[in-house]
Parts: C-alpha cells; structure tokens; sequence
C-alpha cells in the first residue's frame, strides 16, 4: 500500500496552519500532502479592514504560499474548489480533481446577506484581497472624481458601512483615519464627508463588554461617524441605502456613493452542498474535529461549528479558533496514521481585541480588559504571534506590525 494521500483544501489559518503543523508533526515518508488553494496567496483575512479602507496595502496583508509552506514536503495546486465528492473520497476542482485519503476542509466564510434585497449587487464585503482592494479603489475613486466630475454630488462622499460587530467597527477605527487624507490628496473639504454606521441592535458592538464597546462608540463618534443604532439596512440601490427604524413602519433613504456591508459571514457552501451534515450551514465537528458523517473529514476554522457545551452558543468564527483547531488537527491525522487514539480539541480563548486604527483599540485579554495604545499594541502581538508561528523568525521580520527591524 502507498502513503496515505492528506488532502487539504483553503490556504486560510485553518488550512495553512494545518499543512505547516503537519510537515513538522510527520517524516517525509509517512504521508503526501496536498495543499489546494484558489490564489498563490494566504492572506490575513484579519487585516483586510486596513487593506479595504486603504491604511495598509493590500500586499501587507498577503505572502505567497510557497514562500511559507515547505515545497519538498507539500505539494502547492493553484485551483478552485467546486464540490466534494466523498463517497469516492475526491475533491473536484475547476481544472482538476484529486483523491485524498484524509480530507481537511478549510475553505473559510463568504459574507452573508440575508437575503436583503440589493445588498449583493450594490454593496461590498470585506472578504478578500481583492474585495478589500476594489473597496479602497471605489473610495479613493470618488474622491478623485468629486472635483472633476460635473454630475459628482456630497452624497458621493458618504460611506454607509451596514453592522456594527466587530469588522463594521474595525473598519470604521481605519476609515476615520483615512479620510482626512483622502480630503488632503484630492482637496475636499472634510465637512461634505460623511460616515454612516447602520446597525440593527440598540448597541455597538453586541457581544462586547459594555464599557469597552461605549468607548469604541465615543471614539468613533469623536472622529465625525454617525451612529444609525436600532435601524436596519433594508435594501441597497446602486446610490445608497434603505433603511427601517426599529418601531417604524417607514423606511428611509441614505443617499451613499459607497455601501459597505459587515453584517455578518457564513461558512463556505461547499461543504453543505457536497452532501455533508450541517448545523447552521457548517459542520458540526466531533470532538476529534472530524465531520460526524465521515471520519475520514476534518473540518477546521469558519466551515466547523463547536460548542462549548450542549445547550451554549457556539464559540464565534475566529482566526484564533481557526489555529488552535489546525494544530489539533494536525496531530490527529499523525494519530491516525499511527494507528494512534486521537485527542479531542479544547479551545483555549484568550480574549478579543478590537482595532480602531493603527493606535486605538479595546479588548479583553485573559479577563483583563484594556483601551488606546496598550489595547493597540497587543493586537499587532497578537498579529505578530501567528506570523511567527507560522512562517517563524523570517516571516515575522518580513511581515510584523510591530517593525521589529
Ligand atoms: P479563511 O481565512 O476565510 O480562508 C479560507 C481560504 O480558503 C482562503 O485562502 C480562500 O481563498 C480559500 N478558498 C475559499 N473558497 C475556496 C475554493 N472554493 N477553492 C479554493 N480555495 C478557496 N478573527 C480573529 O480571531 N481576530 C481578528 O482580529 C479578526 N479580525 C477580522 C477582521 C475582519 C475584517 C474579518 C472579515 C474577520 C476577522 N476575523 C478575526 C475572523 C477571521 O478572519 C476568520 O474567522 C478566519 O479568517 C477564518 O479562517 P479560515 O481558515 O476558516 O478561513
Ligand atoms: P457579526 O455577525 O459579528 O456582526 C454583524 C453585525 O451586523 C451585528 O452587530 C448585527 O446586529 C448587524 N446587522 C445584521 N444585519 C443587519 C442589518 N440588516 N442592518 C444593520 N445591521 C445589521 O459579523 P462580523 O463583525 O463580520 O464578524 C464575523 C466574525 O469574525 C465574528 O465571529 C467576529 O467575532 C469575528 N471577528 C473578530 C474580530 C476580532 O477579533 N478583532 C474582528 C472582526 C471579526
């Protein structure tokens, strides 16, 4: 009998942290790994905000694969998935297919827009490299256009971002940022500018603890957005949006040159349209991190669901579960090709922070909450923490936040 054939498929924590786990948790004769991803890139999906908002570029947040993974020991496709075909235990790609023995599936989230009438055709999402880059693009574009163009109107100025979770704030915190510049460069006049946060609960930041997410509101606010609360995107046109007020039965139009909606992701559809078990569209992974319906599937980051115990809330899609559940993973499929007993995944959360700019933040770590510049610093920690765990010493220098160098 050949090696056992280790199929993994999305390039995103889950996937690349699995593949680098693996070459290190397996001799080079023990398995052939095969890593799929759809770009020659693995991008820090957390970083995107800076990238879509224009703080960063878009080339900050991504590194080649090849450069990360070990190329002797892993076998790079370049392709994109389209179905999985697990009673013949084959993933069909567009240009290809490959047979596996074990499968990891860590194909990541889409955005996810309820259906809401629109939002698909006249808003962006911040899920990519390349959405992030078409949503700075569209911004800087109608800011060049406003003193040049003869129909150009104010609105075009006004940016509606729909949600105000944790990517809506994140994204605000760069945004406030960025547009003083953007006034600067293209010689507008800051007051015609508007930011328009819409969200449909009374708070900011829902899940958050209280005081720190108030914080985030008044810094947001301080820096001239407009918190919409208790109202929700109800449809999106090509120039801006409707909106309902919680109690009213009117809706009412913001006029917005730019639409951008974090109101909330969802796990890829591949692996509930290939035919496998799901809870909210996602696997609900056994405590070894396998599909329920096919222990020859792991399943790992924002395509696995896990509860902290029955009748909980699930614990909320994170790049940090996404690692964390990578490297148990990685030791499982080890295990298995050792005839070995698995180990179940414990998630270990260490707390969340959220950026507001390259110099504000808030955050609970370790059940310590923190604000401004401390909060801000121990984001890019633990920014520079995956790096280094990923691509080790090089990398980190290579791509740090905290200019090491
Ligand atoms: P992803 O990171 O989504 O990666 C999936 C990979 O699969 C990608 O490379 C994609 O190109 C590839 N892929 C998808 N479909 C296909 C296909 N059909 N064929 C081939 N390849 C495919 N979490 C935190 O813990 N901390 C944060 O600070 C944080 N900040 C965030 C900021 C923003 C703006 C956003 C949107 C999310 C943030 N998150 C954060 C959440 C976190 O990014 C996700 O939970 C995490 O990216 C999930 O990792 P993943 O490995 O499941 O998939
Ligand atoms: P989310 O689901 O957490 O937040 C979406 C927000 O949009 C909610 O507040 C919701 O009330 C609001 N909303 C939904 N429909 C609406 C409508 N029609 N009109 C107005 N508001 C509406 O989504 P997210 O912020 O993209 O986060 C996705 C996941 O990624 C979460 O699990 C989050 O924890 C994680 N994340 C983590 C970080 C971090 O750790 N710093 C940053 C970003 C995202």
């Amino acid at each position: 009998m050949g090696k056992p054939k280790i199929l993994i498929i999305g390039a995103g924590y889950g996937g690349m942290m699995t593949t680098v786990r693996l070459t290190k948790e397996l001799e080079a004769d023990d398995a052939d790994i095969t890593l799929v991803n759809k770009h020659n890139y693995h991008y820090q999906t957390t970083w995107l905000h800076e990238a879509a908002a224009g703080t960063i570029h878009h080339d900050r947040t991504r590194m080649l694969i090849k450069n990360v993974i070990n190329t002797n020991r892993v076998n790079f496709v370049q392709d994109s998935v389209r179905s999985i075909d697990k009673e013949n235990k084959k993933v069909v790609l567009k240009n290809s297919e490959i047979d596996y023995d074990y499968l990891v599936i860590g194909l990541g989230f889409e955005s996810n827009t309820f259906g809401i009438k629109g939002l698909d055709e006249n808003a962006f999402a911040i899920r990519s490299v390349n959405t992030a880059r078409k949503i700075r693009e569209h911004i800087e574009y109608k800011f060049a256009s406003y003193n040049n163009d003869p129909d150009a109107k104010d609105s075009d100025l006004t940016i509606v971002v729909g949600g105000a979770g944790l990517s809506g704030v994140e994204f605000l915190g760069e945004l406030v940022n960025r547009i003083p510049k953007l006034c600067k460069e293209y010689d507008v006049d800051p007051s015609k500018v508007r930011i328009i946060d819409v969200e449909g609960t009374p708070l900011v930041l829902p899940p958050f603890e209280r005081d720190l997410a108030e914080y985030a509101q008044k810094y947001l606010e301080g820096k001239g957005v407009e918190f919409r609360l208790s109202t929700f995107i109800k449809e999106a046109m090509p120039g801006g949006v409707k909106v309902q007020k919680q109690g009213s039965d009117q809706l009412e139009e913001i006029e917005a040159g730019t639409v951008v909606w974090t109101g909330g992701v969802k796990a890829s559809h591949i692996p509930a349209d290939s035919g496998f078990e799901t809870n909210r569209g996602k696997i609900q992974v056994t405590d070894d991190l396998r599909a329920p319906d096919d222990d020859h599937v792991f399943a790992v980051g924002d395509v696995a669901i896990v509860f902290p115990a029955e009748g909980e809330r699930p614990y909320p899609p994170s790049a940090q579960i996404a690692v964390q559940q990578a490297e148990t993973v990685a030791k499982n499929l080890k295990h298995l090709i050792k005839e070995e007993p698995t180990e179940k995944f414990v998630y270990e959360p260490k707390g969340t922070v959220a950026s507001l700019g390259e110099k504000e933040a808030i955050g609970v770590v370790f059940d310590k909450k923190l604000t401004g510049k401390t909060a801000a610093a121990l984001k890019k920690v633990i920014d520079d923490r995956y790096l280094l765990m990923l691509g080790g010493i090089g990398l980190l220098l290579k791509k740090g936040k905290l200019n090491l160098l």
